[in-house]
């Protein structure tokens, strides 16, 4: 690892003009619980001059309901928070889903959910130090005609990262919002919006979050009545992985038939993948026909690697079973 500076600010004003001035060239980066960063820099995939640890900024902190009847992610609640937060295991399981499938109790406990969010991406030769692949500003994805097992089925092109989060397909199903502070004021996108595609560029970075922005939380909006949700993933081993493909999907139905559906997949494409359902779905029944429409949109464009075809069948599965559950 190089040497860097650390600053911990004592507010986030202070945090935001520290970080613009180097966000563009990396050489001034955000630490939160330091589960993604601290491993880019100890590989040198992130070599940052200045280090700013946002993990004490009480804005940032803290899962609650808002006056609307929102709820309130801090960027720093933890992955193990949200994961034991009781009216959120009761009400939108979708989410505490999620967070109990990411990585091991020991990481939970420190890795926020703004970490998860803006963590980088996964792919043997973007993660590896010796390989300077078009992700990292040169010009060849190897993993076009490389080792591809775990790359993008959808949305790849030039490069066929995928992103690796497992809380951004839950909180998409749910229709969350990001909420970013920067030096020239604050922001909210849609989390839906917030991902970029390697097509899109900028190349080394996955999202529009625009120099000296910070993530400060996710609002849930309220959600229709009698909504459902679930979260399932699939993983190469039983003990800590991240996802080769997962779904994450949130319906109410009404008297046998959908009335609402989101859905976002995980796993199969460098962003999370949102597919609008409910134009096939809407005043519907969920029987084998209909989940196999929505599986068939859900690929629309799918392209397989040399290596990575299973990825198909599996995402199909995966939502029939997710129908299954929730119908
Ligand atoms: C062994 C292992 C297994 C894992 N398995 C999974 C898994 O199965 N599923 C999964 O989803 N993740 C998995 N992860 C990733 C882990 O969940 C994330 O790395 C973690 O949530 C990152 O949180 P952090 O607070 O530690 O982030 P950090 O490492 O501190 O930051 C990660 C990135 O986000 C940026 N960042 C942090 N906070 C903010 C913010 N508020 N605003 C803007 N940018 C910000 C940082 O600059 C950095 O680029 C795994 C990680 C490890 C080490």
């Amino acid at each position: 690892m190089e040497k860097f500076e650390l600053l911990q600010p004592k507010g986030l004003r202070e945090a935001v003009l520290a970080l613009a001035e180097g966000d563009a060239d990396r050489s001034t980066m955000v630490l939160a619980g330091g589960q993604d960063l601290l491993t880019e820099m100890k590989e040198h995939l992130a070599e940052p001059s200045l280090v700013v640890d946002i993990s004490g900024l009480p804005q940032l902190a803290g899962i609650g309901e808002v006056k609307d009847g929102s709820i309130r992610l801090g960027a720093n609640a933890t992955i193990a928070q949200i994961a034991g937060h009781p009216r959120l295991r009761a009400d939108l399981p979708i989410l505490t889903e999620a967070a109990d499938s990411i990585a091991s109790p020991q990481i939970r406990s420190v890795a926020t959910l703004g970490g998860n969010l803006n963590q980088r991406p996964r792919c043997w030769y973007y993660r590896n130090e010796e390989a300077f692949c078009l992700k990292k500003g040169g010009s060849v994805c190897y993993a076009a005609e490389g080792m591809n097992k775990y790359n993008a089925i959808l949305g790849g092109g030039p490069s066929y990262i995928v992103h690796p989060s497992d809380m951004a397909p839950a909180l998409i199903a749910l229709d969350a919002r990001v909420q970013l502070v920067g030096p020239d004021g604050d922001r909210e996108v849609a989390l839906a919006d917030y991902y970029t595609l390697p097509s899109d560029g900028p190349m080394t970075s996955e999202t529009v979050r625009a120099n000296g922005e910070i993530v400060v939380d996710v609002i849930v909006p309220p959600q229709p009545q009698g909504l459902r949700s679930t979260y399932l993933k699939f993983k190469e081993r039983e003990s800590y992985d991240w996802a080769l493909a997962s779904v994450a999907l949130a319906v109410v139905m009404d008297g046998g038939v959908v009335r609402h559906a989101r859905m976002s997949l995980g796993g199969v494409a460098p962003k999370p993948w949102t597919v609008d359902v409910q134009g096939v779905l809407a005043g519907r029944p969920v029987n084998d026909e209909t989940v196999a429409k929505v599986a068939d949109l859900a690929l629309d464009g799918a392209k397989a690697l040399a290596h990575n075809g299973y990825k198909i069948p599996l995402t199909r599965g995966l939502i029939a079973r997710a129908f299954q559950q929730l119908s």
